[in-house]
C-alpha cells in the first residue's frame, strides 16, 4: 500500500477537492441537459417578396411567413435604406417596402423575427430588381429656371426640402393609416410619366418625380387613401401644396395647387376632397404633380394602386404604368 507524506497528501487534497466540485457540476449540468432540453433552433424564416422581382422606383410587399404555431410574435426590418412597418395581413406579417429609383441590379434587406418565448432571428437579404422603363427628354424652359436659383430661393428650397424631410420622418413614427382602398388623386389624362429623365436647356439632368395629371385651374383634387394632413404650405418650385401621412411610413404629396381645401392634423379618407388644380410654383400650365413617398424615397405613385390591389380609375389604367 502506498503511503503519502504529509506534504505529499497536502498536495493531493488541494487538487482532488477541486476535481470533486467539478465532477459534480458537470453531472448535475447532464442530468439537465436530460431533463430540460435546450429549445429547438429556431427554424429558418420564411420570407417572401411581391412581385418577385420589384422594379426600380417601385413600392413592392416584404412577407415573413407566420407558420401555425410557430411563435411569431412580430417581424421588424428594413430594405432599401427605409425602415420597415409590418402588420399582419392573413399568415403573413407584410410590410411596403421601396426600390430607390437609383437601385441597380439589388437592393439589401434585413427582417427580424420575435418569438413568444423571447428569441428572435434575422435573416439578410439581397432582392434582385427589374430596371424601370423610364424615359429621357431635353426640355427648354425660361432662363429664370434654366439658370442657378439666387441664395435667397436657394435657401427658400433648403427650407422646403427640411419640411418635406419632417413630413417622412413622421411617417416612420406613425402607425399604418392607410387600407388598401387607394384611388387616383384625379381621373385623368397622365401628362407626364414618373422617373422620366429631363435636360434643362442641354445641361441640368434631374428626373421627374411624380406623376403629372391633367386638369384646369380649380378642378378637385382627391386624396389617394387614408391619413392625415401633415403639410399645407407654399413651396417654391411646388407652388401651394398639401402631403398627407398615410403612416407606417408612406406619404403622398399634392404639387400646384391653386386652393388647399384641408388643414394640418384633418383626418382623411381615400377619396377626400383635399385642394383644387392650379398652376403655383414652378409650372409651364396648370395639372396636378402627384408624389408618393415611402420615407424619404420617391417612388412610382401608381405602383401603390397596383399594390393595393385597386383599377387605377385614369384613363391609363392600373398595371400599365412604368
Ligand atoms: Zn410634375
Amino acid at each position: 500500500m502506498k503511503t503519502f507524506s504529509p506534504r505529499e497528501a497536502s498536495r493531493r487534497r488541494a487538487w482532488v477537492a477541486p476535481l470533486t466540485v467539478t465532477v459534480a457540476v458537470l453531472a448535475a449540468a447532464a442530468f439537465n441537459l436530460v431533463r430540460r432540453p435546450p429549445p429547438a433552433p429556431l427554424p429558418p424564416l420564411e420570407v417572401e417578396w411581391v412581385p418577385t422581382q420589384p422594379v426600380q422606383g417601385h413600392l413592392f410587399l416584404v412577407r415573413v411567413h407566420i407558420p401555425p404555431a410557430s411563435g411569431i410574435l412580430s417581424a421588424a426590418g428594413e430594405a432599401g435604406g427605409e425602415t420597415l412597418h409590418f402588420h399582419a395581413a392573413g399568415s403573413s406579417f407584410e410590410s411596403l417596402a421601396p426600390v430607390p429609383i437609383g437601385a441597380t441590379d439589388t437592393i439589401d434587406a434585413w427582417v427580424e423575427a420575435a418569438y413568444a418565448d423571447g428569441r428572435t432571428e434575422t435573416d439578410s437579404l439581397r432582392i434582385p430588381v427589374l430596371a424601370g422603363a423610364y424615359e429621357h427628354e431635353r426640355l427648354t424652359v425660361s432662363p429664370r429656371f434654366g439658370s442657378p436659383p439666387n441664395a435667397e430661393d436657394q435657401a427658400r428650397m433648403q427650407r422646403d426640402r427640411e419640411k418635406a424631410a419632417q413630413v417622412s420622418r413622421d411617417a416612420h413614427a406613425t402607425p399604418r393609416l392607410w387600407s388598401p382602398h387607394v384611388v387616383m388623386p384625379r381621373d385623368s389624362r397622365v401628362t407626364s410619366q414618373f422617373g422620366t429623365g429631363r435636360e434643362f436647356n442641354g445641361r441640368i439632368s434631374s428626373r421627374h418625380m411624380g406623376l403629372d395629371l391633367a386638369g384646369a385651374v380649380g378642378d378637385t383634387v382627391l386624396a389617394a387613401a387614408d391619413g392625415v394632413v401633415a403639410l399645407v404650405d407654399s413651396f417654391l418650385l411646388a407652388g401651394n401644396i398639401v402631403y398627407l401621412n398615410h403612416g407606417g411610413g408612406l406619404i403622398s404629396g399634392y404639387f400646384h395647387l391653386s386652393e388647399q381645401l384641408v388643414e394640418e392634423g384633418d383626418t382623411v379618407g381615400a377619396g377626400t376632397p383635399i385642394g383644387r388644380v392650379g398652376a403655383t410654383g414652378r409650372v409651364t400650365g396648370p395639372h396636378l404633380h402627384w408624389v408618393v413617398r415611402y420615407g424619404s424615397t420617391t417612388v412610382a405613385p401608381r405602383s401603390l394602386l397596383t399594390l393595393a390591389g385597386v383599377r387605377a380609375a385614369g384613363r391609363q389604367g392600373a398595371g400599365q404604368y412604368r
